[in-house]
């Protein structure tokens, strides 16, 4: 047992000083209060040990706590912590050229900010800049940032307040095979199939074009005529790990440019490899977006986001002057120089790919042998579980029995993520250095806790 105050103290505190929310959303009934981690293993303050494949919503990349970057951290710690963005300060310079090295041309001018709302805010103000445009189009279900402008483009009432959002922000349904209305396992892509098969014959499936046409009917019913920019997730992460038909973001992204719009793509779940098959979400879409934003595991876990767009749309930016006084510091330019160079020495995006493949392939047995897994998705490391009463129904399994299972996986030293709209979704986005043993010791775990619910329901 390591010494902090008492738990009761703890959670008084929680509840009555620390954003009285908090406790609404604390995953666990017997919460769970956390002392230290290494790599993909937290601790808590008894001394017990959880596998965390959940890395603090995909923030943390490399692992908690990872040897090189932590010396990074270290090193740069005793150096320099801050410089005003007047002065050159090598580290800053040479980051940057290597996270352009990463991505196509002509996306070569970055904006450091330090968190994933504030890249987007400034993604939506430079889009509207360079446009002329106001509007902005997102997808349902899915989440850019908690920002009052960035509230705008989030499409999830959990996550909206009562009052005016951010004005000139729209959203059009998200193009979900499986929860939606149109597509099914062979309109994803994705590597493994899942159960629901698409109602149309494969080679005339018409769930993108259905999709679309909702995306073109918000031009008719939402949007006078030309938008500033369309947002949206390579696959969306809170909404539920959902991917979209082959195709759609590649069709969408043109129909957004007859409009006149950017095309935006929030890496801040996707990126630095996770997906596994590509270093950016966007990649395997086959499109080259106007923007990128980018955070959460830009830094493994360091507060830290970017904004990366082509040298013409950063000539319209320029016509003000954009400041940030902690964007792009030594230190969390440091640190994400870390992380870059251990992608690479530590071939973490192959690790995503090779042990994500093994996950999905896992769990679409778990799918097959459980009433309650209506589906399996998602690519790399990136990877949803959705819940459901029956196979039949596709009825949500309610919160209390997605809390219930994810207390007693818990329980068993693991720990997931929730997500979906209606919280359904259980979400597999570990830290990226896990092992096949890792991924087995959670597939076991998932089992049993599956198998006991099914035996008290
Ligand atoms: N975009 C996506 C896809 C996210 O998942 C999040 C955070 N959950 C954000 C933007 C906002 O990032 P931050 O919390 O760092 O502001």
């Amino acid at each position: 047992t390591y010494q902090c105050m008492s738990k009761e103290k703890l959670l008084k505190i929680r509840k009555l000083n620390c954003n009285a929310m908090t406790m609404k959303v604390t995953n666990y009934k017997k919460p769970l209060f956390i002392h230290h981690g290494f790599m993909q293993w937290l601790w808590d303050v008894d001394g017990s040990r959880y596998l965390d494949m959940y890395a603090g919503i995909a923030t943390v990349s490399q692992g908690h706590c990872h040897p090189k970057v932590t010396k990074a951290a270290q090193e740069q710690l005793q150096r320099l912590w801050h410089t005003s963005a007047i002065y050159v300060h090598p580290p800053i310079q040479e980051y940057v050229e290597k996270l352009v090295s990463h991505l196509p041309e002509p996306l070569n001018v970055v904006y450091l900010t330090n968190s994933g709302s504030e890249a987007n805010d400034l993604a939506l103000l430079m889009a509207r800049l360079h446009t002329g445009n106001f509007d902005a189009i997102t997808l349902r279900g899915s989440y850019h940032g908690g920002s009052p402008l960035t509230m705008g483009l989030t499409s999830n009432t959990v996550y909206k307040y009562p009052v005016p959002s951010s004005p000139g922000c729209y959203n059009t349904m998200c193009p979900d095979v499986f929860r939606g209305l149109w597509g099914g396992s062979h309109c994803r892509d994705s590597p493994v199939q899942t159960i629901r098969e698409c109602s149309c014959p494969p080679d005339q499936c018409h769930a993108n074009e259905r999709y679309l046409e909702q995306l073109e009917e918000v031009f008719i019913t939402s949007v006078p005529s030309r938008i500033a920019a369309f947002f949206a997730e390579p696959i969306q992460g809170l909404g539920g790990i959902v991917q979209y038909p082959k195709n759609f973001l590649k069709e969408a992204y043109k129909l957004v440019r007859e409009k006149g719009g950017l095309c935006i793509a929030d890496e801040v779940q996707t990126g630095f490899g996770r997906t596994g098959s590509h270093f950016w979400g966007f990649q395997s879409h086959d499109v080259v977006p106007d923007i990128v934003t980018m955070a959460k595991g830009i830094a493994n876990g360091f507060p830290m986001g970017a904004v990366v767009t082509s040298e013409e749309i950063a000539h319209s930016f320029a016509k003000g002057l954009h400041f940030n006084t902690f964007g792009g510091n030594p230190l969390a330019c440091s640190i994400a120089s870390a992380v870059l160079d251990t992608i690479k020495e530590e071939r973490i995006q192959e690790n995503c790919a090779v042990v994500g493949t093994h996950l999905l392939k896992e769990l679409a047995k778990l799918r097959d042998k459980y009433e309650i897994i209506g589906d399996v998705r998602g690519k790399g490391l990136h990877i949803g579980v959705e819940m459901v009463t029956d196979k039949a129904s596709r009825d949500p399994l309610p919160p209390e029995a997605m809390i219930h299972i994810m207390e007693d996986t818990k329980d068993m030293g693991v720990l997931v993520g929730r997500g979906g709209i209606y919280g359904q979704t259980f979400r597999i986005q570990p830290p990226m250095c896990i092992t096949k043993e890792d991924a087995d010791f959670f597939l076991a775990v998932f089992d049993q806790a599956l198998n006991n619910y099914m035996e008290r329901r």
